[in-house]
């Protein structure tokens, strides 16, 4: 399926509201809004210790929000308001929407003790309910679509990094995800085993309409298969541009020297 340009027009799949995140007296992210739109890529780009990750984190409900609202889809995500008060959602309702959300880390966190194939089932089956059968059979094919359809078997600890990542992506399509989050997914690779894990990427990127949000350092990568890039500073966005312009003829001074530091 060839993926289709968003638009203006293509319907929100998430939206923050004022998202305020903070640890303890820390304020990481300051009344932050935007939105991705369906079918979206956008790279989250900026120094390290901005927010990128915790927006991640938030999105995937491994942290609450402070204050604020995330959507999915139009509707609020782990808060609703009642007579003007928040209150938080069923744990059942957010279990619900997670499910449609699938996340690449930077450490793989595949399951030590499970073959490649236990791995990426291991949800589909206990999760969304899929017969063991059908849930194989995605399996192979995601294994295919990755590349490694040898080592279906094979524990991950007899995989290199790159193969490990790989597995992980897998894992996370398995869910039939309609958001990808990538949190610097080849931040912990070797040099020789980055363009292996990105090259799957770009595959999936180009192939399919999942909607993705990224973290990466990789900034070649982000020019080709992102639609927008937001450059974050102190927990806030300073530039939200297409990549064409946020890497050639960035406005703001801070982002500017950012990507002289790291181009
Ligand atoms: P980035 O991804 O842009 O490098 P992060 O979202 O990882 O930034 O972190 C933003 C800030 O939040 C950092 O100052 C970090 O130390 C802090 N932070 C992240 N997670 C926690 C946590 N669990 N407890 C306390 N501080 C945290």
């Amino acid at each position: 399926m060839p993926a289709t340009e968003p638009t203006e027009r293509t319907a929100p799949v998430i939206t923050f509201e004022n998202v305020v995140k903070r640890f303890g007296d820390h304020t990481v992210l300051d009344h932050l809004n935007f939105e991705v739109r369906k079918g979206e890529r956008v790279t989250l780009i900026g120094p390290s210790g901005s927010g990128k990750t915790t927006i991640l984190r938030l999105v995937m409900t491994l942290e609450d929000l402070t204050d604020g609202f995330i959507y999915i889809n139009g509707e609020p995500f782990t808060y609703e308001m009642r007579n003007g008060r928040r209150v938080e959602r069923r744990p059942k309702d957010v279990a619900k929407v997670a499910t449609k959300i699938g996340m690449v880390f930077q450490q793989f966190n595949l399951f030590p003790n499970m073959t490649v194939l236990e791995n990426i089932i291991e949800a589909p089956v206990h999760v969304l309910g899929k017969s063991k059968g059908e849930a194989v059979t995605r399996a192979k094919e995601l294994l295919d679509l990755v590349g490694l359809a040898d080592k279906v078997d094979a524990h991950p600890s007899r995989l290199s990094g790159g193969q490990q990542q790989r597995v992980a992506i897998a894992r996370a399509l398995a869910m039939d995800p309609e958001i990808l989050l990538l949190d610097e997914v080849t931040s912990a690779l070797d040099p020789e085993l980055v363009g292996e894990v990105l090259g799957v990427l770009r595959n999936i990127a180009e192939n399919t309409d999942i909607t993705m949000l990224i973290v990466t350092h990789e900034m070649q990568f982000a020019q080709e298969v992102s639609h927008r890039v937001l450059m974050f500073d102190q927990g806030r966005i300073i530039e939200d541009a297409e990549p064409s312009v946020m890497f050639t003829n960035p406005q703001e001074k801070r982002t500017k020297d950012f990507l002289q530091a790291v181009l």
